[in-house]
């Protein structure tokens, strides 16, 4: 592998007659040399190009000499914005364009970087211009899903770091440095510290979202609160997880008004204690910024930043009560972040600094005067005349066309409901906002920080989490899934470990020993044994912590009622003999998980937080997504196969199988893959619901289903919603069937076979060489024929067969080592449930033969088959 750099003077190698003039570029090696020491940079940036000359002149060189997954660095923009370049901002855009697409053409991986901001404005830049270009590769980096390092945004938050920024720009004066006699005050060039600055930030950012750095270690933990129970119990607590077989500790997520009683006036000395006593322990931590519960203070002194939703401004208190679009809340957030980046420099044992907590847990859309004035900026960015606005949102309905971007509305309350266009693009906007919040906290994390970066997200809560964790470097969540529930607690499984492409660093961060709950909803515990039934499907999934909240329970707050290691008091809570046997367990399974290899399933599942949006504005009375997602999904691990659960962005390269529910915008990335896909014969099951609607939630306008119905050849759709069952007749298995719900009906069409009709023109189930189009549910899918036939057909590919079947409430996964592999299995429902084994095979935990023939597993019991 080898990395390309182009750019400019700002990445460019300089001769020591030019010094202290320096380029980020020249340092990148020395930092990323942890990596890969044979790692071969070379770098190619041209003092005074600007990237339409280096288009025209030299681009087809770089794309000639390119190799498969070489990673080219691609950061130009202060000579495309000088004045005397005379640069149009279209033609840069298109060219930027086609660039990225020849590297990816090449098999090559593109990484934008974004110029560093200069130090002030100065006649020869056309600053407006470079702001465009900024915005331009950011949304071309956004919209091609490549990795954007934004270089401009790091030197504004860099004021965090140094109190006079200028000391890292070429600033000197007469006599400063033989080079420069006369001195020089250059805005624009960084002297080595600043280029030093830069590069270290970029290899950072290199690491968390190009290279796939795994995550080694496994870690199994509870959350600890020394604020709240002090130092003393904090160690004991410590002590007391060790005897448990725990390696980690998450801490500090709401330690705000403890470590800054008054304003800009920090004490670290029970956070520093703490840590001291982890170090002590070999305990590692995951160490929060703790953003989520700003103190009295703040709100007292800005009264203003306190979040408006639905009800009404929100008054202090509880949690996320203050609107992170805020000026003044960022910039106490920056500061803290600042802090404890730091912090976390300072001890070895801190692993992870995990960003706030549970971003939008609370609380999604804010109707505050600032979240107002940020929309219409917004919506100037993305629609750029206010004519393509009403286009896209289709004012002419109701008569609410717009004149000005200023005139644009916020979806508060009106006696009826909003355009379902305003009302995504506004959920959009808040998604996007929380994401930008996110990235300038971890960004001024890093700028201390040598740790990996997360954050505990939650299928539960509205975000963009494929672009969340695009530039931290490891996916984490929060799931308080019940055992009757347990296909919600896979489906989390086998989410998050595809956040990333490594698909090894997604982490746990908090589920409970036993149930959740709080002062106003009890929650029935776990029972008996199934504790580590998670625990083994989380490790055999190749998640990398399991962490639970929390160590002790507290008797304050609202969050009494929840389960926990210990009692407040310190006794053993009722969940605790099942801590001792997952703590036992995770012992166990450690030398035999990080001895073989995690082999992901052939089969992909589509989920996209867009869909889940979209439902949220459009739910026909009738559905939200994640419950329709969830039951999906456990027809499709219940009848035992086992499946990756990948983003709307993902790659299906490497899938034999596709199933696309309920997206009901494709986006033009996921048109192309499938494109490809189809052309390789992949097995795709399209539907139902899925590309009914455009990216604002909007009908199509030619075809019911848009570019997924030319793609597929389908036309003269309807969509109708029928709330009484219907029995319909199964083509193919010659039996009737029930069906229900909302119907994507399509013309018959001499390519498509029908396997249900509708009608005598129509019908709702269909097949075309290996496309099924489902146009409905039925009413009993996980009985139906409809399943028997798709999972019949799927059966073949999984890859899993070849070893065993199994039934409902078995989850397996596979791992494998020296060509051996090893079967992992656990039945997670509470009835005796069978398995077919095809070859015998010897189990590890009771070191027997298992010969081929069917088998029982017990409720949660689990066992781990290899070859012989
Ligand atoms: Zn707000």
């Amino acid at each position: 592998m080898e990395i390309v750099l182009l750019g400019d003077s700002l990445v460019a190698q300089y001769e020591d007659s030019k010094r202290p003039l320096a380029g980020w570029g020249e340092f990148l090696k020395s930092e990323l040399i942890d990596v890969d020491e044979n790692l071969h940079i070379d770098n190619l940036a041209v003092p005074g190009r600007s990237f339409s000359e280096f288009f025209y002149q030299d681009s087809q060189a770089v794309i000639d000499r390119l190799q498969k997954n070489d990673i080219v660095i691609i950061s130009f923009g202060h000579n495309d914005a000088l004045h005397r370049n005379n640069i149009d901002v279209k033609n840069f855009e298109n060219l930027y364009h086609q660039f990225l697409e020849k590297i990816s053409k090449a098999e090559a991986k593109p990484v934008v970087v974004t110029p560093p901001l200069p130090l002030e404005k100065f006649s020869e830049l056309d600053f407006e211009k470079f702001y465009q270009i900024l915005d331009i590769e950011k949304k071309v980096a956004r919209k091609e899903n490549l990795p954007c390092i934004e270089l401009d945004r790091y030197t504004k938050l860099l004021k965090y770091k140094y109190q006079d920024i200028s000391s890292l720009y070429l600033q000197l004066r007469e006599g400063d440095s033989e080079n420069y006699p006369e001195g020089i005050k250059d805005p624009v060039h960084f002297n080595i510290q600043g280029a030093k600055e830069l590069s270290k930030f970029v290899a950072k950012m290199l690491k968390a979202q190009v290279l796939e750095m795994d995550i080694n270690e496994n870690y199994f933990g509870a959350c600890m609160y020394p604020e709240v129970f002090g130092i003393d119990i904090f160690e004991k607590d410590v002590v007391r997880a060790k005897s448990l077989g725990m390696n980690f500790i998450r801490m500090g997520e709401f330690i705000w008004s403890d470590i800054e009683p008054i304003e800009g006036q920090y004490h670290f000395d029970l956070l520093k204690k703490s840590l001291q006593i982890c170090q002590q322990y070999q305990m590692n931590v995951c160490l929060c910024v703790p953003t989520p519960t700003p103190p009295r203070w703040f709100t007292m002194k800005y009264p203003d930043s306190c979040i408006v939703d639905e009800r009404g401004k929100q008054t202090h208190g509880s949690r996320q009560h203050c609107c992170t679009n805020n000026p003044d809340f960022r910039n106490k957030c920056y500061q803290i972040a600042y802090q404890i980046g730091c912090l976390a420099n300072q001890y070895t044992c801190v692993k992870f600094v995990q960003l706030d907590n549970e971003f939008k847990c609370h609380v999604d859309l804010c109707f505050c005067d600032e979240c107002k004035k940020q929309w219409i900026e917004y919506l100037q960015k993305e629609f750029i005349t206010i004519e393509k606005l009403n286009a896209f949102f289709g004012t002419n309905i109701w008569s609410q066309t717009y004149r000005k971007f200023s005139e644009v509305v916020l979806p508060s309350a009106t006696p009826f409901l909003h355009s379902v266009a305003l009302m995504n693009s506004f959920k959009q906007f808040h998604e996007s906002k929380i994401n930008e919040f996110a990235k300038e906290l971890s960004y001024i994390v890093r700028m201390n920080a040598n740790c990996r970066i997360t954050h505990n997200s939650s299928l539960g809560f509205n975000l963009d989490n494929e672009e969340l964790f695009s530039f931290l470097d490891d996916s984490g969540f929060d799931t308080y899934a019940s055992a009757q529930d347990y296909a919600a607690f896979q489906l989390n499984v086998d989410r998050w470990r595809n956040l990333k492409p490594n698909r090894s660093s997604a982490l746990l961060l908090e589920t409970s020993t036993s149930h959740a709950g709080h002062i106003q909803n009890y929650v029935q515990p776990h029972p008996k044994d199934y504790l580590s039934c998670e625990l083994f499907s989380t490790m055999a999934g190749n998640l990398k912590a399991f962490n639970f909240w929390h160590f002790r329970g507290h008797r304050f707050g609202v969050e009494q009622p929840h389960s926990s290691v210990l009692t407040p008091s310190g006794e053993e809570s009722l969940s605790y003999d099942e801590v001792v046997k997952t703590g036992k367990l995770f012992n166990y399974l450690l030398p035999i998980i990080e001895k073989t290899t995690y082999i992901p399933s052939k089969i992909g599942l589509i989920y996209s937080d867009d869909a889940k949006r979209k439902y949220t504005v459009e739910t026909g009375g009738h559905y939200n997504y994640r419950s329709l997602i969830t039951n999906f999904y456990k027809n499709l691990i219940d009848a035992g196969l086992n499946v990756e659960v990948i983003s709307d962005k993902h790659s299906l390269h490497d899938f034999d199988v596709i199933f696309i529910p309920f997206v009901r915008n494709i986006s033009s990335n996921l048109l192309d893959e499938l494109d490809e896909f189809i052309q390789r014969n992949g097995k795709l099951i399209v539907g139902p619901m899925t590309g009914d609607r455009d990216e604002f939630g909007n009908w199509h306008t030619e075809n019911g289903l848009g570019d997924l119905g030319e793609l597929l050849c389908l036309s003269g759709i309807n969509q109708e919603y029928f709330p009484n069952e219907q029995v319909f007749l199964n083509e193919l298995m010659h039996t009737t069937e029930r069906y229900v719900g909302y119907f994507t009906l399509i013309k018959n069409h001499l390519d498509w076979e029908p396997i249900i009709r509708f009608d005598k023109e129509n019908s709702f189930v269909l097949r075309r060489n290996n496309t099924i189009f489902i146009g409905a549910l039925p009413a009993d899918f996980s009985n139906s024929y409809l399943k028997r036939i798709i999972i019949s057909e799927i059966a073949q590919i999984d890859s899993d067969d070849y070893h065993l079947t199994c039934s409902k409430g078995i989850v397996k996964y596979k791992r494998s080592r020296d060509g051996k592999d090893y079967v992992f299995l656990v039945n997670m429902s509470s009835e005796a449930s069978l398995f077919i084994l095809k070859n015998s095979m010897i189990e590890l935990f009771h070191h027997t033969r298992y010969k081929n023939g069917e088998y029982y597993l017990a409720p949660y019991e689990k066992l781990i088959l290899v070859e012989e």
